[in-house]
């Protein structure tokens, strides 16, 4: 393995984020070796032993965490202005440094995965590792076979064109104008659900992410999670 950056190797190994990490060294959480380090630009690789808090990193357990993210939290490890984060629900079950992989927005429900294992989060975020995604929308207006054609065949969005994805219309509401859609996505871009739909004029007022590949949400309520089984693990990677 060729030595990489203190902050790289951490931030792979699911520490914490690169920047985080950053933070962790500079306000001296960080000892390589046995040697206190806070300043950036230490290389490292595997033969290294690093301890963030006095706890080795190769003894953190590896943990994965399905979660039933509720509306209103940020899916991140911190929020500069002191919101609420997805890691703020784990209860004293889990210690370890895990952090989600991807991200729903603050105000998008659903199933989270959180992690520390860094190999485990890169491959599931690899753009090449497609599985499919399955969110249920609440959409202003009711949406005609021509929006739902274009939906499924792909839409040009700033910078990229969505790939297929499947459309259906689960209900539809005529005198409230809204309807809610099922749609199944494999890629994972920023805000890729509600600018879809607005692509086609239909608002998103609410969001919620029912499946990821064979994982759901059954069994848990908003706000609870679960260790993903051996197989379940085995089977994403
Ligand atoms: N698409 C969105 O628009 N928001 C999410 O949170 C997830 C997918």
């Amino acid at each position: 393995m060729e030595k990489v950056r203190l902050q790289k190797y951490m931030a792979d190994a699911g520490v914490a984020s690169r920047r985080k990490s950053e933070d962790l060294i500079a306000k001296g959480h960080v000892k390589v070796n046995g040697k206190l380090i806070t300043e950036m630009g230490v290389k490292v690789d595997n033969h290294d032993r690093i301890e963030v808090d006095g706890v080795p990193m190769e003894e953190e357990k590896k943990r994965y965490i399905l979660m039933y993210k509720p509306r209103g939290v940020i899916s991140a490890v911190s929020d500069d202005k002191d919101r609420k984060v997805v890691t703020d629900l784990l209860e004293d079950d889990v210690r370890e440094r895990v952090y989600p992989i991807g991200r729903l927005d603050y105000d998008t429900s659903g199933l989270l995965l959180l992690t520390n294992d860094g190999d485990f989060a890169n491959h599931l975020m690899h753009p090449r590792y497609h599985v499919d995604k399955t969110y249920i929308a609440k959409v202003e207006g009711i949406l005609t076979t021509e929006e739902i054609r274009k939906l499924e065949n792909g839409i040009k969005l700033k910078g990229y064109t969505t790939s297929k994805a499947k459309v259906r219309v689960m209900s539809k509401d005529k005198k409230k104008n809204s309807s809610i859609v099922r749609m199944v996505i494999h890629e994972g871009h920023n805000h890729q659900v509600k600018n879809m739909f607005d692509a086609v004029g239909h608002k998103v007022e609410k969001l919620s992410r029912e499946s990821y590949d064979f994982l759901t949400l059954d069994g848990l309520v908003s706000g609870q999670y679960r260790e993903l089984t051996r197989l379940e693990v085995a089977t994403l990677k």
